[in-house]
């Protein structure tokens, strides 16, 4: 049984990363999507709301769990028994920082592998980040191919209440 473990902070979830978690779910018998509570970067949605949108994204997704975590992510990974680090690499910008993540973390922690998948070409441009700036441009309602229904909601509601 190969548990995988798809880090990030999904602040919040898109169409990339469903992506690729649904492609991990193919390879893997579990894949959890680990919702880091603290990354370094100005977040948008709490902890909560992060997990709650990914869980509804993934709902019908029988291979995928989502759970929050604050520890080391290789800390998590031996935790929830994962012998595998998911990651997705968009062709611009990914790969240094991927890289060395993955040599950091093999130093931590020997034989928990990283797969990388590459990013499908609809969401090789598609970031968390250009999502919320369109969004709080007030074009939410755009990014219909980008992201869930109820995740553009969110960023609609978010980005309204901050006005
Ligand atoms: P982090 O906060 O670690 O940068 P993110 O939550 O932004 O992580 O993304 C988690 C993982 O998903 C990273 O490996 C990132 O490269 C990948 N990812 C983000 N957006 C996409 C996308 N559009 N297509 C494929 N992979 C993506």
């Amino acid at each position: 049984m190969i548990t995988a473990l798809y880090p990030g902070s999904f602040d919040p979830i898109t169409n990339g990363h469903l992506d690729i978690a649904k492609r991990a779910s193919g390879l893997f018998d579990k894949t959890i999507i680990g919702v880091f509570a603290t990354p370094s970067k100005h977040l948008t949605f709490s902890l909560d709301e992060r997990v709650a949108l990914a869980k509804e994204a993934t709902k019908n997704l029988p291979k995928v769990e989502v759970l929050p975590y604050s520890s080391v992510t290789v800390e998590f990974a031996r935790e929830i028994n994962a012998t595998v680090l998911v990651r997705g690499l968009r062709m611009v910008g990914d790969f240094e920082w991927e890289f060395e993540m993955a040599m950091m973390n093999q130093l931590l922690a020997p034989g928990l592998e990283t797969v990388c998948f590459m990013a499908s070409q609809e969401y090789q441009f598609l970031s968390a980040s250009l999502v919320k700036e369109v969004s709080a441009l007030g074009e939410a309602g755009k990014l219909k191919k980008l992201a869930p229904p109820h995740v553009i909601e969110a960023l609609r509601k978010k980005m309204l209440g901050k006005k």
